[in-house]
């Protein structure tokens, strides 16, 4: 029988697993019970609507036996079973996909590879020298039997077996210096790793154990007669079967959850959170739910598939439902058991289905309620969690035309430009002075940046708070919150909207300034109006800041769209032509300005032209904008500098 090669990436997986130096060998078992779990939940399920498979409920197990002599340890299920293909497909290669992709980023990294995908099958070869896989699909009269010492690869043969299952044989390694092996070939060792990783599974699994009993007492014993013992083997379920997401969470541990989170979703660190949920209302339901402590690797992607395990009376019927959660909270891993569905719903109906939509409703407040307790009971890991996940929530603020930002919007942080730390928006308006007139926020990608931009300073200067957003999608979840409560001085609430220190009027100023500037602008007119036209359509006005105090120039914003904003949608499909109305300002009492005011008075229109591209040029920096000219500008601060 030719030996064939293992795909590249299962190749590289193999090799590490077999010089593994992660320490945790013995999830292996639990790797391959709950690969003999999933062969028998799809073996059962196909039996509730086919009634040839002919088996019940109670007929399904996962059975463990154990040669000690030999050093071979046996999983046997009576699931599904693999064809030759399967064995091939399954077996050769590694089933996750993006594993490729992950490959390519981390390549030393073996301990992140077992927390990113799970080692499922190929953690046998932590343990095992050689694995040997004798399978028989259901609905085939067939078995095969594929057999692996390691990375030179695998074979594949036909082989015997009477019923339909999967036999997995692992001939345990040779105790090391550095690893005693014994252990996995230990039955009182395998017992306690079925009780720790593998309890809740809700098949039972057995096996034959060693036991002793007392001899009866022979008729004719005298009175000196001592008890004389036997061994005898019984078969014993070895898990109490109660899905964990049923316990109370007062009768789980925490490492319990733990181990089961990890088992289940294949992450290597334990959640950031575990939420119990159960019955609300008209839907009856069990739910367990976790916070990863940090996104899967390819969450921000369009590969991420969101969705919670869906059981219908503790029948898996679909492995990632999207239905019940919203994209606001995709993060979200767990299971969710109802006895009120249908096990034969189909995927259309499902989405249909009201039962779905009051589960789905009543996870997504309890989800709410327990980051937000998160946030308000342990800041410095809801802070972590922020940092993995706040853009998905930011998102969801912003998606469906803000549909969902009442809901979401107290679980929002920014970074305050004044307490140098991440705030709420409560926690922003109560520190508010009670005549602060607008929540003053900055956007653009860098906070260093925006906290030395002079409208912030300005606004600094003023003893108010300034957010610093640096993500994307903050204005535009901030514009569509449109604006939060504070207390006024009364006590009372009042509305306060946000406001980009960028935009025209900032509130800060008092009237007699105001007027000053729109004077001081009405009186330059003529200027103004030459700078504008030297300046070709690029800015909508000029005119006279309010907001200057060192520097010469800036650009405001006048309208909807900020410039920050322009510069995201730029980016995006559709987005090319999007243009907000920029200002730009002067500050009268700039020296630079007098220069301007002279060069109008000489009716030196060449000047005029020239500075004015300048002074633009330098107000796109400042923004942080990319200037539209780089060369030409370089060229006209070199002519004034000969
Ligand atoms: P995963 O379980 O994460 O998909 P594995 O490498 O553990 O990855 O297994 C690969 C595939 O092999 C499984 O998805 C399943 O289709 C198949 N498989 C593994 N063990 C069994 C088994 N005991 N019975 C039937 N199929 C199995």
């Amino acid at each position: 029988m030719a030996m064939k090669q293992f795909k590249a990436e299962s190749k590289k997986l193999m090799d590490m697993m077999i010089h593994s130096i992660y320490t945790n060998k013995e999830i292996f078992l639990r790797e391959l019970i709950s690969n003999a779990s999933d062969a028998i939940d799809k073996l059962y399920f196909r039996s509730l609507t086919d009634s040839n498979v002919g088996m019940n409920k109670e007929d399904f197990a996962i059975h463990l036996s154990l040669d000690k002599e030999n050093r071979l340890l046996t999983v046997s299920d009576n699931g599904i079973g693999m064809t030759k293909e399967e064995l091939e497909k399954n077996l050769g290669t590694i089933a996750h996909s993006g594993s490729l992709d992950f490959k390519k980023e981390n390549k030393d990294d073996d301990i992140d590879i077992i927390g990113q995908f799970g080692v499922g099958f190929y953690a046998s070869f932590m343990v095992a020298d050689r694995v040997t896989v004798i399978t028989r699909a259901y609905g085939s009269d067939e078995a095969w039997k594929w057999e692996s010492t390691g990375v030179q690869g695998y074979q594949i043969e036909p082989a015997e077996k009477d019923t339909v299952g999967t036999d997995i044989i692992l001939h345990i390694k040779d105790n090391t210096e550095d690893e005693n092996y014994d252990n996995f070939a230990s039955e009182y060792e395998l017992v306690s790793l079925v009780k720790k990783y593998s309890d809740y599974v809700r098949y039972p699994i057995t096996m034959y154990r060693e036991k002793s009993r007392m001899k009866d007492k022979p008729e004719d014993a005298g009175d000196d007669y001592t008890p004389e013992y036997e061994t005898y083997t019984e078969l014993e379920t070895l898990n109490s079967m109660v899905p964990i997401w049923k316990k109370q969470k007062s009768e789980v541990s925490a490492e319990e959850y733990n181990d089961f989170y990890k088992t289940k979703f294949h992450d290597f660190t334990d959640p950031a959170r575990v939420i119990v949920s159960r019955t609300e209302g008209t839907a009856n339901y069990n739910a367990l739910l976790f916070v990863p402590d940090r996104p899967a690797y390819d969450y921000y992607s369009k590969d991420f598939e969101k969705g919670l395990a869906l059981y219908a009376s503790g029948v898996l019927i679909m492995e990632k439902c999207a239905d019940l959660l919203p994209d606001h909270f995709s993060f979200i891993k767990g299971i969710v058991d109802s006895q009120d569905l249908s096990l034969n719903i189909s995927r259309e109906m499902l989405q249909q289905d009201n039962q779905l939509k009051l589960i789905r409703n009543a996870l997504e407040k309890k989800i709410k309620n327990e980051l937000r307790s998160m946030q308000l009971n342990d800041r410095e890991k809801y802070e972590a969690f922020w940092k993995n996940f706040g853009r998905q929530i930011k998102f969801g603020c912003y998606a469906d035309y803000g549909m969902h930002s009442a809901l979401l919007k107290d679980l929002l942080l920014f970074y305050s430009a004044k307490e140098q730390k991440m705030v709420t928006l409560d926690e922003y308006t109560e520190a508010m002075p009670v005549e602060q007139k607008f929540i003053y926020f900055a956007a653009g990608d860098s906070s260093e940046r925006l906290a030395k931009l002079p409208s912030t300073e300005l606004v600094l200067d003023k003893g108010y708070d300034v957010l610093l957003c640096t993500e994307d999608v903050d204005e535009f979840c901030l514009q569509i919150l449109h604006s939060a409560t504070a207390k006024d001085a009364e006590d009372k609430e009042r509305t306060v909207e946000f406001k980009n220190v960028n935009s025209g009027d900032l509130g800060l100023e008092s009237e007699d300034e105001k007027k000053a500037a729109e004077e001081a602008t009405a009186s330059n007119k003529d200027l103004f109006d030459a700078m504008q036209a030297a300046l070709n359509g690029k800015v909508k006005a000029v005119k006279i800041s309010t907001r200057l105090k060192g520097h010469p120039v800036c650009l405001s914003s006048d309208g909807p769209l900020s410039i920050e904003m322009e510069k995201v949608l730029r980016t995006q499909p559709g987005g090319e032509g999007v243009t907000s109305d920029k200002v730009l300002e002067l500050n009268a009492q700039h020296p630079v300005f007098a220069v301007m005011q002279a060069a109008q008075a000489a009716g030196d229109t060449e000047k005029i032209q020239q500075y004015s591209t300048i002074l633009y040029a330098q107000a796109q920096l400042i923004e942080g904008l990319p200037v539209d000219d780089p060369a030409a500008y370089a060229q006209a601060v070199c002519e004034l500098m000969k």
